[in-house]
């Protein structure tokens, strides 16, 4: 028999048929890329949709991180989070810049404000705070320590494409936000991402960065990179755009369930939805506390795997614990990242999940729950596989 995996995620794709007729527009102009007629259409619709002034995509979040650092001349030392993914610190160390690693606070896994201050030196130049799981970092607060103490804020949004705070894009905050379109991202363009930017000069520059820092024929402005995104993208990415709403009211029903069936078992947590907050489901983090659930975080994510869901320890081991990160004396204490690291689990969620699997994994980790060490009685999935066809891979 065939074998079919659950994976943590699965990207959407807009209908084909939409498409095709975009690609041979691009086959007749013969503009693949270099801010071609896609390009600058998916800015602008991506600007409108999100309710932020400029848009500067990107070929992945990555380079635009690594941009960003560049455009404000970030250097020395930035203060980040150890809980997220390790792009976020890899963008500083392409940048020479040196990674400071603060705790996180326990309830959004965002990193703490009222940790930032005592590990401000007089080399800090920005925080790299990330939105982890599209929950909004405390804002306000770090931008008052960065007024303050004359830092730059670069928000590492890559989880919050369409979260909105207080009814304002959750982009709008920081000097700079950076996105991800990566194919498991809530938002794909396959590969992409974007720098979201609040004045046109700024946009210029990072513009200029992203094209070898040419500013026309005969000047270069700056050392730039070669980060563009092309027109087959940008063209599907508008397409994208059209569904989005549907996208997230999938993912909401998804979560909604989760939530239903597992909110009963002990020692499970599940993040709050935040006051003030639309959020974008962008993935379904549960915590699991051992001593009360009976088994190990590890021990539910082998015996998901052992039929076939594959959940994700996001984020598991933390970035400082990684080689190039964990001989930093910043790398040390984390005790909340180490704890929330131990304990996570981030179950599958996509639009089309089939509601039979939900309960399915609802019930598996439902009999590990229980206190006689019971064991998951038979492989479930394999049996519920011939019963009903999942979807295939
Ligand atoms: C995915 C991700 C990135 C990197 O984005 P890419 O588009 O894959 O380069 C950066 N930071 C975080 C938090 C991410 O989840």
């Amino acid at each position: 028999m065939e074998k079919r995996k659950i994976l943590v995620t699965r990207p959407q794709l807009p209908p084909l048929n939409e498409f095709i007729p975009l690609l041979a527009d691009i086959w007749d102009s013969r503009w693949l890329t270099n801010n071609g007629k896609y390009h600058q259409e998916f800015e602008k619709a991506l600007a409108s949709y999100l309710g932020v002034p400029y848009v500067s995509l990107f070929a992945n979040g990555t380079l635009a991180l690594m941009a960003a650092l560049q455009c404000l001349r970030i250097k020395g030392e930035v203060i980040t989070t150890p809980y997220s993914f390790v792009a976020t610190t890899h963008s500083l160390w392409w940048n020479g810049i040196k990674p400071v690693f603060v705790d996180i606070e326990p309830d959004y896994c965002n990193l703490d404000p009222a940790r930032i201050e005592a590990a401000i030196t007089p080399q800090t130049t920005a925080i790299l705070p990330v939105h982890v799981y599209g929950n909004p970092c405390d804002v306000d607060s770090i931008q008052n320590l960065a007024d303050i103490y004359g830092l730059k804020v670069i928000y590492d949004a890559a989880h919050a494409f369409g979260v909105r705070l207080n009814g304002s894009s959750v982009l709008n905050y920081g000097d700079l936000s950076i996105v991800s379109f990566h194919a498991t991202k809530v938002f794909n363009t396959i590969e992409g991402g974007a720098i979201i930017s609040h004045d046109i000069k700024t946009k210029k520059r990072i513009d200029y960065l992203k094209n070898f820092g040419i500013a026309n024929e005969t000047t270069v402005v700056a050392p730039g990179i070669n980060a563009k995104m092309n027109e087959l993208q940008a063209a599907y990415g508008l397409l994208q755009l059209k569904y989005f709403d549907t996208v997230i009211d999938g993912r909401k029903h998804i979560t909604d369930r989760y939530k239903k069936g597992l909110k009963d078992i002990p020692g499970l947590r599940f993040l709050d939805e935040p006051i003030g907050v639309d959020y974008n489901y962008s993935y379904f983090p549960v915590f699991i506390d051992d001593l009360e659930f009976g088994r190990t975080r590890d021990e539910i994510y082998e015996e998901l795997k052992s039929q076939d869901i594959f959940a994700r320890r996001y984020f598991y081991p933390l970035i400082s614990e990684f080689a190039a990160y964990r001989g930093l004396p910043s790398a040390k204490g984390l005790d909340i990242a180490h704890e929330i690291s131990r304990q996570i689990i981030c179950l599958p969620l996509y639009p089309d999940l089939p509601d039979d699997v939900v309960d399915l994994i609802i019930s598996i980790i439902s009999y590990m729950s229980q206190p006689d060490g019971k064991k998951v009685p038979i492989k479930i999935l394999h049996s519920y596989e011939k019963k009903n066809k999942l979807p295939k891979k």
